[in-house]
């Protein structure tokens, strides 16, 4: 069966798509923007290409109930998995028309991918395939499910495995949308806590410290940055801080 017979058909397009490789990346990378652009009113939705097992502590059942929480934390309506295997997540063709297809039923304005240079393959290889797969969702004379449909935008968060430091394209004030962030990321126990007890400090402490370093950099208290490869156009200037 293809896969996109599945997908549930949200009740208005999407403002935004957040594509994660697995389950929590979308929450460490913009769980605060997200929180904040639903509190907006904006229409978003979050699709995990994998279900990100194994891992060490983790199970099928386990990361989908942590998922459920997590998904409720930061108010969404829409989330989905497309099926992908994890670990071995590439950019192949099939994979494309799968998103692709995503991209035309869920209709966002709007995409946001995990930042193009990272050291996990499943990141790198999910990159290219919301890139590839965004210019094929436009496409008509094909056999694809659903009408040829662009994402006018498309920004990265980071949700990376270098140790490398962002150069942000801006910087997403979230100061009254990080307990909600934090509350997403904590309900992935298996995957934060659970065997790291003894770690100091504890991840949950670094991530707060890295958000109130992108804060800083904006003059509030916790931020999120996002890079783009296109200049970002303003119509206005009076919401910049
Ligand atoms: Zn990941």
């Amino acid at each position: 069966m293809n896969p996109i017979d599945q997908c549930p058909v949200p009740h208005s397009p999407l403002d935004a798509l957040v594509i994660a490789p697995h389950p929590d990346d979308a929450e460490l990378g913009m769980g605060g923007t997200i929180a904040k652009l639903i509190s907006q009113g904006w229409n978003i939705g979050v699709l995990d290409l994998t279900n990100g097992e194994p891992t060490p502590h983790g199970t099928l059942e386990i990361r989908e109930r942590e998922t459920r929480i997590a998904t409720t934390a930061l108010g969404l309506k829409w989330r989905w998995n497309l099926g992908m295997r994890n670990r071995y997540l590439e950019a192949t063709l099939e994979n494309r028309q799968s998103l692709a297809e995503v991209f035309r039923v869920t209709r966002p304005r709007w995409l946001f991918a995990p930042y193009w240079e990272d050291a996990h393959p499943d990141h790198i290889a999910a990159t290219a395939m919301i890139e590839s797969a965004r210019f094929w969702s436009k496409l008509s004379k094909t056999e694809m499910t659903g009408q040829p449909f662009h994402p006018t935008r498309i920004f990265y968060y980071y949700c990376i495995h270098l140790k490398l430091v962002p150069q942000p394209a801006f910087i997403m004030d979230i100061t009254d949308q990080w307990d909600a962030k934090l509350a997403s990321v904590a309900a992935y126990e298996s995957q934060f806590v659970t065997g790291k007890d003894s770690i100091s400090p504890s991840f949950l402490e670094r991530l707060k410290s890295e958000s109130e370093f992108w804060g800083k950099a904006i003059g509030v208290r916790h931020g999120e940055p996002f890079a783009s490869r296109e200049p970002i156009g303003l119509s206005v200037m009076n919401n910049l801080i």
